[in-house]
C-alpha cells in the first residue's frame, strides 16, 4: 500500500491535514512538529506509508537515505552546529504515530543520555 486513509501522516502528505511543510521532494516530506520538544523539531517522512524506519529499510534503503540527506540539509539550512535524528521503533520506545518518521531535533543542547 503506498498510502494509508486511516493515517494521520498520510493525510499530511496529501494535504489533508495541515502541517507547517519545511520541505518536500518525491521521496521525503518534512513539517513542524504538532509539540516541539527544541527550537527545531521537524519530522521527515516518506512518502509512501511504512510502519516504522525498519520497514522502509526492507522496501527502500534509497528511501531511509533521502530522510537523512533532508535532515543534514535542514540543519545546515538552519546552522544548527548538532543536531540529533531520532527514530523511535515500537510503542515501548515511544513511538505513537506508526508511519515511519525522522526526529530532526536541534536548536539548544541535548544531554545523553535521552530519558
Ligand atoms: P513518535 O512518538 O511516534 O516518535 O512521534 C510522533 C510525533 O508526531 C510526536 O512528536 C507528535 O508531537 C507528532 N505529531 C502527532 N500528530 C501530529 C500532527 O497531526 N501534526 C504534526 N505536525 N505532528 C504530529
Ligand atoms: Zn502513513
Amino acid at each position: 500500500m503506498t498510502l494509508d486513509p486511516e493515517c494521520i501522516f498520510c493525510k499530511i502528505i496529501e494535504g489533508q491535514i495541515p502541517a507547517e511543510i519545511i520541505y518536500r521532494n518525491e521521496n521525503v516530506v518534512a513539517f513542524n512538529d504538532l509539540n516541539p520538544q527544541a527550537p527545531t523539531h521537524i519530522l521527515i517522512i516518506p512518502t509512501l506509508h511504512a510502519e516504522n524506519a525498519a520497514a522502509i529499510s526492507a522496501i527502500s534503503p534509497t528511501i531511509i537515505a533521502a530522510m537523512h540527506r533532508a535532515a543534514d540539509a535542514i540543519a545546515a539550512e538552519r546552522g544548527l552546529t548538532g543536531y540529533r535524528s531520532v527514530f523511535n521503533t515500537g510503542a515501548d520506545a515511544g513511538q505513537s504515530v506508526f508511519h515511519a518518521h525522522l526526529h530532526l531535533i536541534g536548536g539548544r543542547g541535548l544531554a545523553w543520555p535521552p530519558g
